[in-house]
């Protein structure tokens, strides 16, 4: 047994406990808080760490796959430049370099204090790594594709990777990349086979996307002409991005939305509207790093939506740390209250992931990991730049 007390404990379900004591078992299942005196009978040795701690991190947006372009790409060039430029270096990357990169990205994610990931993967570049780690992955087989002709042979592909994870064990659904990068025949055939499996998606990243549904025109219908030269012209629905394709869904299935930096009230009101379970991730990093833009949060606090926290790759971040990503969302939204952050950082990704009873708070019974934060104003509960966290005890799932 272990008796961990810190400046401040934040269980997330519940109040910030100070002169508190966490106790935790040997195998990482959390016993319960308590104040110091209530702990009577023998003298236990308390640990006492200065800072915070909390639950581990769920990160619910990564490429580890992407983990070989960490600094090749400069910022602020918008969306449509790093598509072109991703695909242009990803030719050029050997398998070992890649292994690599996507080990060490892997474990100093783990070490700033991720227990989960929600990972992307369009190949099988990441098996290896999250066959071997007790690390909780959900690998979406991303898909895209806006050629009919090509439906089955990118299907069937995406299908046999999906085995590849599910042979080891390891949680798979296969999603559409966006909203604007699919065939009305691939959506209906992922909508078929993956009913009732986690859904996520990448969602108006910027205003291209908007403009695409509306009228057929801009960046996103010039690389899809340049990609599939033979199909042809859009000219749009003349309706907001989700609501021209979210009716290929059951309504009841869990729906990640990823970046919304453009979504507006309308946006909002269609999706929490059609889906039952519909999540919103922020991922303000990579936001920042390619458009220079954020969404609006206060928005998605307004209307009382689920919001979770990723990191996206490190082709657009400087770090895979859920810690960074709320700085960032602390020094735009300083109103926006630590435990409020972390609350989407921890339990609310837990809940996206379906493993709320194991992970995301310090609830008796679960086994969340433990995070230490260093550094912090604890007066204001404001990060400060230098602020720091790593996990001092792993989630166990
Ligand atoms: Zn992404």
């Amino acid at each position: 047994m272990l008796f961990l007390s810190a400046d401040c404990i934040i269980p997330i379900e519940g109040q910030a406990c100070f002169n508190s004591v966490l106790v935790v078992e040997d195998d990482g299942t959390i016993e319960g808080i308590y104040t110091k005196n209530e702990l009577t009978g023998p003298l236990y040795e308390i640990i006492h760490y200065n800072g915070i701690l909390c639950p581990g991190f769920v990160n619910t947006h990564c490429h580890l796959e992407l983990s070989w372009a960490k600094g090749l790409f400069s910022e602020g060039e918008g969306l449509d430049y790093f598509i072109w430029q991703l695909g242009k270096f990803r030719k050029s990357v050997s398998e070992a370099y890649n292994r690599k990169a996507i080990e060490k990205a892997a474990s100093e994610m783990i070490q700033s204090g991720i227990v989960a990931t929600a990972d992307i993967a369009n190949g099988d570049h990441t098996l290896d790594l999250k066959s071997k780690n007790t690390h909780y992955f959900h690998t979406f087989i991303e898909v895209f594709g806006s050629d009919p002709s090509s439906v089955d042979a990118i299907f069937e592909k995406a299908a046999q990777l999906k085995a590849g994870f599910n042979n080891q064990s390891l949680a798979a659904s296969i999603v559409p990349h966006a909203t604007y990068s699919l065939s009305d025949e691939l959506f209906r055939l992922i909508a078929k086979s993956g009913k009732g499996e986690l859904l996520t998606i990448h969602h108006q990243e910027n205003e291209d996307e908007n403009r695409f549904y509306k009228d057929g025109r801009g960046p996103v219908s010039a690389r899809r002409k340049a990609f599939n030269p033979d199909i042809p012209a859009y000219s749009g629905t003349g309706k907001r991005p989700m609501e021209s394709i979210a009716t290929y869904f059951d309504p009841d299935q869990k729906m990640l939305l990823v970046h919304n930096t453009v979504s507006q009230q309308e946006d909002i009101d269609f999706v929490q509207g059609y889906f039952s379970q519909p999540y919103w991730c922020l991922c303000p990093n990579a936001n920042l790093f390619i458009e220079k833009q954020l969404p609006d949060i206060d928005l998605f606090r307004r209307n009382n939506c689920q919001i979770t926290i990723g990191t996206d790759s490190l082709a657009s971040n400087h770090t895979l740390s859920i810690l960074e990503e709320i700085k960032t969302i602390q020094k735009y939204f300083p109103h926006i209250s630590l435990l409020e952050l972390l609350k989407w950082s921890t339990l609310k990704g837990a809940e996206f992931l379906g493993v709320e009873n194991k992970l995301g708070s310090f609830e008796k019974g679960k086994k969340p990991g433990v995070v230490l934060i260093e550094n912090i104003d604890l007066k204001t509960l404001q990060l400060k730049p230098e602020t720091t966290s790593r996990l001092i005890i792993p989630a166990n799932l």
